[in-house]
């Protein structure tokens, strides 16, 4: 029972990250910025470098894959 449960869990954060890196594959021919593109909060350099060509902080990449 408990065992469901968390593989549930590790898939579903398995699926969140493989989109998030697919994300991130899509811009790997721009540089990642160093702010975000929306709000203008610094990303931090462990993100840019997490997700090459990144352009969003966490709070508006969340944002716009929460729609
Ligand atoms: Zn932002």
């Amino acid at each position: 029972m408990a065992d469901f449960c968390d593989n549930g869990t590790d898939m579903e954060r398995l699926a969140r990250e493989t989109a998030i890196a697919e994300a991130g594959l899509k811009n790997t021919d721009r540089p990642s910025r160093e702010t975000c593109a929306e709000c203008g909060n610094v990303i931090p350099e462990a993100r840019q470098k997490a997700i090459p060509g990144v352009e969003l902080c966490i709070q508006c990449q969340a944002r716009q894959e929460g729609k």
